[in-house]
């Protein structure tokens, strides 16, 4: 037996939050804040606390509630607190790469937790090694931590800046240092942050749904290329970079967030219900009913159901309980994976015709598995439709898009994809209606995945990658 991971997916990046608390301990805090975050990274969590003196970390493999317990949680004393949840995009799954990563510098130790994917880090890294750094992990995020420690400058403030000028990429960054909370985020804010706040005590979370949890209050998103600091004085925010062009990921909207997060002043679920929509004025079917593929084209089958006065069924049951990274059964049983997750409700589907809403295909093969699984449930016909476009181009930004080779539409056409998954038709939400659902200009997102325009310089594929960071002959998990 072994973990394997579900690969015709996206895979998410990591979440990061971090609190500045005036009422009480942070540990349980920012505890409850990764539990709302968890759909973001499900491989390891950890939490750094600090009473502005001391670093205390516990981090560990799996998810938050494997990771944590009141026990634990009473080990990280402090007011300050900074936590992660981690899908790894660089470097791989093992305890050594799990977040908050601590090291020393010259304000006491520093507890950085990162969500991103830094283009330049291996020539960071390289210089960084020959001034005579020794890097615990195979992370991006590590080089990160060490350019701030290692800045050549007198205050954390200037050696952020200097950080910032330096590395190249996506980055949303919370850390803890010097009694003081710090968020941080690049130039194109291509991954979220945002900024909370409960009485006087200060937040910064990946998504707001996190602020709900802990009775916090969303005050706004983290602008591109701004430092906020987070102290007894309150919030003191400082534009470090200048802004050419913001790039917001369209997949946070599409796929990654959760529905009750608001980004950029957009509710998920209400913005996926709009794709559902023009998704079905730009590709309507004749059909009987509409389902979803759960959880995540929930929203978008809704909109598209609206939208073709069709009515919307719950026409596959989710297994809650086998998580995105599952055990891999023995390779006899191994197709009965997508079977483990989801089961067809036949009462529903028996002789009807069914549109099927998903929010991507990637790789194809679990599309394909469904289509056969609502067919041999007695569908009659099964049309599928996709709310986001085609998935063309790798991501550098913190997606595990894979290579180009594993993505089925960099390749393939919509009509021998859709043979390929059995489905009596198929069709993608186009670019120009993404947009139009998003409510966006498009020059202020990143749609680099789908079109090819990348916002900033990226690196080759090849040299690219979770693993970039690590040498020849290192095993991954
Ligand atoms: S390339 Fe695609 S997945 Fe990556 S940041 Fe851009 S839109 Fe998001």
């Amino acid at each position: 037996m072994r973990l394997a991971p579900d690969l015709d997916r996206l895979r998410e990046e990591c979440g990061v939050f971090g609190v500045y608390s005036v009422e009480g301990p942070a540990a349980p805090i920012v505890h409850l804040g990764l539990i709302s975050l968890q759909h973001r990274g499900q491989e390891s969590a950890g939490i750094a606390a600090s009473d502005g003196q001391r670093v205390h970390l516990h981090r560990g493999m799996g998810l938050v509630s494997e990771v944590f317990n009141p026990d634990k949680i009473a080990t990280l004393p402090g007011f300050l607190g900074v936590g992660h949840v981690r899908y790894s995009t660089m470097g791989s799954a093992r305890i050594e790469n799990a977040q908050p990563l601590v090291v020393p510098s010259p304000w006491g130790s520093l507890a950085l937790a990162h969500n991103g994917n830094l283009i330049n880090a291996p020539e960071l890294r390289t210089e960084l090694e020959s001034v005579g750094v020794t890097f615990a992990s195979t992370t991006d995020s590590e080089v990160i931590a060490y350019l701030i420690a290692r800045a050549p400058v007198a205050t954390v403030e200037e050696a952020v800046e200097y950080c910032m000028r330096r590395i190249a990429g996506a980055y949303t960054v919370a850390v803890l240092v010097d009694g003081r909370v710090l968020g941080f985020r690049d130039a194109y804010a291509i991954r979220p942050l945002v900024l909370g706040r409960a009485g006087r005590s200060w937040m910064l979370a990946s998504e707001s749904c996190a602020f709900d949890h802990v009775g916090a209050e969303f005050v706004r998103d983290i602008e591109p290329g701004e430092l906020v600091i987070i102290d007894e004085r309150g919030v003191t925010a400082l534009q470090m970079l200048p802004v050419e062009r913001r790039a917001h990921c369209v997949f946070e909207y599409i796929y990654f967030a959760r529905p009750d997060t608001v980004l950029a002043d957009r509710n998920v679920h209400v913005t996926r219900r709009r794709m559902g929509r023009i998704l079905a004025r730009e590709s309507p079917a004749h059909a009987d009913i509409v389902i979803a593929a759960p959880d995540s084209g929930t929203s978008a089958a809704m909109g598209f159901a609206e939208a073709s006065r069709l009515p919307f069924e719950v026409g596959l049951i989710k297994n809650r309980y086998i998580h995105r990274t599952f055990i891999q059964p023995d390779p006899i049983v191994r197709d009965f994976g997508v079977r483990l997750k989801l089961n067809p409700l036949r009462e529903v589907i028996e002789g009807r015709r069914v549109v099927l809403v998903d929010d991507s295909i990637v790789r194809g093969t679990t599309s394909g598995k469904i289509v056969r699984m609502l067919r041999t449930a007695g569908a009659v016909e099964v049309h599928m439709r996709v709310s986001s476009p085609p998935i063309r181009f790798p991501c550098f930004y913190g997606i595990d898009t894979s290579s180009r080779g594993q993505l089925v539409a960099a390749t393939n056409s919509v009509d021998s994809i859709r043979e390929m998954i059995g489905a009596d038709s198929l069709g993608y939400l186009t670019q120009a209606g993404l947009v139009e659902a998003l409510q966006l200009s498009r020059d202020r997102l990143c749609m680099a995945c789908l079109d090819g325009q990348y916002p900033t310089v990226v690196p080759h594929e090849e040299t690219a990658g979770r693993y970039a960071l690590e040498g020849v002959g290192v095993v991954h998990e």
